[in-house]
């Protein structure tokens, strides 16, 4: 696996990798991730702020939704390459243009799956269509933008000789960059070392695109995969800002980033990512989708950097770089935890708020304020955790149909939680009391579907304290399903039965939302 490239040799300059993040279209596929428009806007600026080449913004053609944030990214955001995937069909085309020609600069990605399986099964064309199919959409696409990538589907589990035809035609009709993708998590390092190497090796046209890969995670071996392609000269990575995405998800962007970054020695190729803004744009994916990242987490997670072993900790006091291979201040965890408190100002949170990766206008920033002096009043100690939820709740705010007003719960041993419960639904208040349920949460849960008409399955249920000590403030996740379609809330507050009634408010109004309406 020491098939060394040419540029690698040169000894100052790493090659520089292209970073195509797809958060925005592979990762929202993940069940339960989908984001709303401007929760998508906020990833976008983020990735842009984190110095990501390619943004794939989203499949323009799958709904009137994913059109539109695609265009509205296209159309304000400044500083990276916008795409927009396409299937090989002219009207997935057209409408991937219309999406993305606003942007400083565009690429359309088409795709069109080549291995034997898909052939035979999916899509019902012998190998001359497939290839009559791919060289159509590339001119298409080419037609509109100079910058278009093709993706065979399915690639690592297609014949060797029919994908270098396909990545040869594609070429030849104006694809400037193939990506290689392993839709199905099924290659391993040496095989996708293989395929890469046997493309440079045996397609004539291959130094006219760039090679690219798109790894599943599925053996846990998507980054492993990608760094393979890499050795063996591929020129862009796909992947997920925490490695989001369908089933166990893509490539992770902060594990491949640091791992060339790190090991610089032996890739001899690094990449634009801003790396100190790993670990806040980790965090605003996670809080956006609700899919939190796991402690032992390389890179990101909570744990990452932490040494409880007392020999490792002997050590690290002595020398940091004996147990330490990368700096946690490097990859964007804060040095200190800043504390703020009832007497600081505006100016302070506004710098918080800024070393934290937010954009705030001077109104959301007066909201945040507001807020933040109630909070202060509850709690003694702010930290960057309470902050940052006070942030998220006031810029990705859902259209609130349904409010809490009040809420009174009773409930002990041996009987049925009684519950009384005022909603506020534009100008009207809505009341109920029942006794019922399984406990105080349950009750409100139950009151909260009397009141607005919406019967949901509860399907997952967590709490969590935002930041440490015992007026912490608790943060509640929900996720219900409601005629197929999972729907997430989040709740914030100090009080955790309040926190639970807003998270599943939160969650009822985006039904809502979607729904077109309450049925009070
Ligand atoms: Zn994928």
């Amino acid at each position: 696996m020491t098939d060394t490239t040419e540029t690698d040799t040169t000894e100052t300059t790493p090659r520089q990798i292209v970073i195509f993040d797809t958060t925005l279209r592979d990762g929202e596929q993940s069940p339960g991730a989908s984001m709303n428009l401007a929760e998508k806007m906020e990833v976008a600026q983020a990735l842009v702020d984190l110095g990501v080449d390619v943004i794939e913004a989203g499949f323009p053609i799958a709904s009137p939704g994913d059109f539109e944030a695609v265009r509205e990214i296209a159309r304000s955001i400044r500083g990276s390459v916008i795409c927009g995937l396409a299937r090989c069909r002219e009207a997935d085309i057209d409408r991937a243009w219309e999406a993305v020609q606003h942007a400083e600069q565009a690429r359309i990605h088409v795709f069109l799956a080549t291995s034997a399986i898909h052939r035979e099964f999916k899509l019902k064309m012998d190998k001359d269509e497939i290839i009559r199919r791919a060289v159509a959409g590339v001119q298409r696409a080419f037609g509109y933008c100079s910058n278009v990538e093709f993706s065979p589907e399915d690639a690592a589990r297609t014949e060797s000789d029919f994908l270098c035809r396909v990545v040869e035609a594609a070429i030849d009709a104006g694809a400037t960059t193939v990506n290689i993708p392993d839709t199905v998590g099924y290659a391993t390092p040496a095989h996708m070392h293989k395929v890469i190497a046997n493309l440079r090796n045996r397609v004539p046209n291959i130094d006219k695109a760039v090679i690219s890969v798109h790894c599943h995670n599925d053996l846990g071996m998507a980054v492993a995969n990608s760094l393979a392609a890499v050795e063996a000269g591929a020129g862009q990575i796909e992947c997920t800002i925490n490695g989001l995405g369908e089933r166990a998800g893509n490539c992770s962007l902060e594990e491949i980033v640091m791992a060339l970054r790190t090991r610089q020695d032996y890739f001899r190729a690094d990449t634009r990512i801003v790396s100190r803004r790993l670990v806040p744009t980790s965090r605003l994916v996670a809080s956006v989708t609700g899919i939190h990242v796991q402690r032992n987490k390389a890179i990101v997670g909570q744990n990452a950097f932490a040494h409880e072993a007392g020999i490792h900790q002997d050590g690290m006091l002595k020398e940091r770089t004996t147990y330490e291979i990368m700096r946690p201040e490097d990859v964007g965890f804060a040095m200190t935890d800043l504390v703020l408190g009832k007497h600081s100002g505006r100016a302070a949170l506004a710098d918080r708020a800024a070393n934290l990766g937010y954009h705030l206008t001077a109104e959301q920033l007066d909201h945040v304020f507001e807020e933040f002096k109630v909070l202060a009043d509850k709690k003694k100690e702010i930290y960057d955790g309470d902050i940052a939820v006070l942030i998220e709740q006031q810029i990705r705010a859902v259209a609130e149909q349904w409010s809490l007003e009040s809420y009174r719960v009773t409930s002990g041993t041996g009987r049925a939680p009684e519950v009384s419960l005022t909603l506020r639904h534009g100008a009207e208040e809505f009341s109920t009391q029942m006794a019922c349920g399984d406990g105080p949460v349950d009750a409100i849960f139950l009151a909260i579907e009397e009141l607005t008409g919406f019967s949901v399955v509860c399907k997952d249920f967590h709490v969590h304290s935002v930041t440490v000590g015992k007026d912490a403030q608790g943060e509640v996740l929900v996720q219900v399903e409601y005629q197929d379609r999972l729907y997430r809330g989040r709740g914030v507050s100090t009080d955790s039965v309040e926190a639970s009634a807003k998270a599943f408010l939160n969650a009822i109004n985006r039904i809502a939302a979607v729904s077109n309406g309450g049925q009070a």
